[in-house]
This record gives C-alpha cells, structure tokens and sequence, in this order.
C-alpha cells in the first residue's frame, strides 16, 4: 500500500457499523466504513453532491482517504462488532466509490477487506468499476460474496456523459459475469434510469437483456432523484450540454425541489418505472436481491425483516394497497430492535464452538414465537396486542394471514419468489 501526501486526509474513528436493524437496499446487518470521501467517478446525477453530505471542495476532483480505515475496522471486528451477530458486512454507499481511481494506487479497500475476511461474516458490496476483479481472491475467503455492479445504460457515449470516470458499461457487465464464474452471487442496480436517455423503452430492454446474458441474479431498477441545490444544478448542467431539448422536461418533474430530490407525484415517468418492474417481473427477473440470496447471509430474524421491507415495495409497485402490511413491519421491526438491544446488554462472548451467540438466541425466540402461533390461535383471542408481552409472532404483527406466512419462511425454510410473490419450500 502507498501512502501519499497529495490525497486529503481524513479520520476514521470506527469502522463497523453497530446498526439494531439491518440495512434492506444491501441486505446486510454490519456496514464498513468507504475509505474515501468523494468520488472521482464524477456520475453527473450522484446524490453525494447534495449538501446534506458536507463533502467539501469539487466532489469528483478533491476525493479524501482514510488511510486508518482497515485499522479501525480491525479494532471494531475484534471488539466483537462483527463477530456476535451473524450479518453480511455491506461495503460501499451511494456517495462514494470504495474502487474509485485512487484505490488502484492506495489499495486501502484491498486493506479493509482483509481486515473482514476472517469474521466468519458474508460480505455485500457494490461498485461501477472493474478494479474490483483484482480483489476477488479476498472476497473469496468471506463465507459468502454478493457482488453488486450498477450500469444504467449500454449506451457508451451517454454512459460517458453520466458516468464519465467510471468502468464502462459491457466492462461493468463483464465484471457480473467474473464474480458467477467464481462463485459469488451477482446482480445488477440498474439505477437511475434516466427519462429521455436510459429509462426509454429500447434503451431499458436492451439493458436487461445483456445484464440476464452476464448472469446477474436480479436486477433493480431504480429512478432518478435530484436534490435540489448542487445536486441538481450540476445534472441539469451536464443535460444542456448533451441533450438541451430534455431541460424542460427535467425541469417539470423535479420542479417541486423536494428535499429528498423525488419528482412530483403522478407523472409519466413514474408510471414508466413501474412498466419496468412489470417486465421484469413477467421475465422471471427478481427486482431486488432476493429472499434465497440474503437468507444465506443474514440471520433468520434479520432476513425477515428484509422480506417484509421487500414486500412492501414490491406490493405497492404492483398498486397493491400495502398499509396493514406496513403497520405489521413497524411492529416486528420494534420487537427485533428491542430484543437486540436487550442481548446485546448481556454482553454475551463469542466462543468457537458458538462464533454467534447472539445470533443464536434471537433466532430460538423468533422460532419460538413462530411455533406458539397455532396454539394460540385455538385460544380465545387476545385483546390489545402487547409487543414486550409478545408469547407468539400474531402478537407481534397483529396480522394472522401474515403470521402464518411467516411460520412457513421461519419454520419450513420456505423461500419467497419475488417475481411471482409465491412461496415455495426448498427441496
Ligand atoms: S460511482 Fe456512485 S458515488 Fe461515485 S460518483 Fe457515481 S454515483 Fe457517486
């Protein structure tokens, strides 16, 4: 590894993540902290641009390293942040790189990977560069590896203006086809789709055509959001210069300048997306990553938890009303958060015949819960569901037919399809 004094410096006080849920979009429990600040990709649409984030100076020129990262995550994985609860580590953010330029000289994510390697954990990661390839031989000695890879568009010349410093998009596809053929899980974040540019009806088949030709496992599709301020001043820039009879288009749906940069409710473009879910959905394609991958490296509390985050998103894409799902998923995310806090006051030690003790006592009480329900059920019903009281899962969710639902993922090792919103138990 090289050290330079030509990269701004910053501190890495910790380097794992202690979350008491896990992360749904990564489907992992532990996040690393990037090694870098900024992002030399230079995406004209990158969120990390916003001000929200307080990245100072020209956020793909000025990019800073924290070059005491794979230390600090060192320090937190011995400390046991990693060690007692079983949860794949999710490497990488939405703004930043972990295998931007830099890391090519500085090899500092190369560095944190082996600090993780050996805590027994999955590892989730996702980038748009093709440097990650020189890393495969770590990520091969993680318990599992899900290589995540965004391309947006096959479409070189847009990709150049969208995403200039990046890999281009067939090299992107190729590294989807590298990771199955060592073995990993992949799949595709074909997000943001731009309206008029990547989320056209040509441009998207396309696309999806050569990501199921790479043998990614799933694909997401995603929309563009822009914050107003630096965030949309810097995408709006870059679109007058390449397609300026776009502008009033963009300036209509992002007209409202929401915080979260959304476009406004109810327009075309939306309904767009959805289309694409649909297609995917019909092809047999899962749209996130799927209930049979994330299973195998969170825990059995943490992958339910992910599935209900995922129900509801893929029921409300379908315009399926997803309100008393959604009350159920606060509930059960109120008794995981709960439970984890309270094991984790036990400080409970890790030992090598029990490498997730933690991990291990939050499973046996949500499978206990799970098998209490069909002798609850024959009970008088109870009045005022009680979660700190909770003796069954009804009582966390207050919704029988998902309870029961459940008892078949937690109890049978039922997996559910996302494409076709089916359960089915593995042989
Ligand atoms: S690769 Fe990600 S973090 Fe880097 S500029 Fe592009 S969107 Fe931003």
């Amino acid at each position: 590894m090289t050290d330079d004094a030509t990269v701004p410096r910053l501190e890495a006080k910790s380097g794992i993540t202690k979350a008491s849920l896990p992360d749904p979009f990564f489907a992992c429990l532990h996040r690393a902290l990037s090694a870098y600040r900024g992002c030399a990709h230079g995406c004209a649409y990158c969120d990390g641009r916003a001000e929200r984030y307080y990245v100072d100076g020209v956020f793909d020129r000025d990019v800073a390293a924290r070059f005491n990262v794979a230390e600090a995550i060192g320090r937190d994985a011995d400390r046991g942040f990693a060690s007692l609860e079983e949860g794949a580590i999710g490497v990488g953010s939405g703004v930043t790189d972990v295998y931007q330029p830099l890391e090519a000289r500085l090899a500092l994510t190369r560095a944190s990977l082996e600090r993780m390697a050996d805590t027994g954990q999955g590892i989730v990661i996702l980038t748009k560069n093709t440097l990650i390839l020189r890393d495969f031989d770590v990520l091969s000695r993680f318990r599992n590896a899900l290589v995540m890879v965004t391309v947006t568009t096959l479409d070189t010349r847009l990709a150049a203006l969208l995403e200039p410093g990046a890999s281009s998009p067939a090299e992107r596809l190729a590294v989807v086809e590298s990771a199955r053929k060592a073995g990993f899980r992949s799949g595709v974040m074909a997000m943001p789709l731009c309206p008029g540019l990547s989320a056209e009806r040509e441009s998207a088949d396309r696309l999806f055509a050569a990501c199921r030709d790479s043998g990614a496992q799933f694909i997401q599709p995603g929309g563009l959001t822009l914050r107003p301020g630096r965030q949309k001043e810097h995408f709006m820039t870059a679109l007058s210069g390449y397609r300026p009879d776009l502008l009033p288009l963009y300036g209509d749906l992002f007209s409202e300048n929401r915080a979260s940069g959304m476009p406004k409710t109810g327009n075309r473009e939306t309904e767009k997306m959805t289309r694409w879910f649909r297609v995917l959905d019909e092809s047999g394609m899962p749209t996130k990553i799927p209930h049979s991958i994330y299973r195998e490296h969170l825990s059995l509390p943490d992958a339910v938890f992910v599935l209900l985050c995922h129900m509801a998103d893929l029921y409300g894409t379908r315009g399926v009303s997803t309100a008393r799902l959604r009350a159920s998923l606060d509930r059960y995310a109120e008794w995981l958060a709960a439970e984890r806090t309270a094991l984790r006051r036990k400080r409970i030690r890790p030992c090598p015949t029990d490498p997730f003790p933690l991990t291990r006592e939050l499973t046996g009480r949500l499978v206990s819960l799970a098998s209490e329900d069909s002798a609850r059920r024959e009970k008088p019903a109870v009045s005022g569901p009680d979660i700190s009281r909770a003796k069954s899962l009804d009582d966390i969710l207050d919704n029988e037919r998902l309870s029961l639902f459940l008892g078949d993922v937690i109890l049978n090792g039922a997996v559910f399809d996302y494409p076709t919103l089916s359960l089915s138990v593995s042989p």
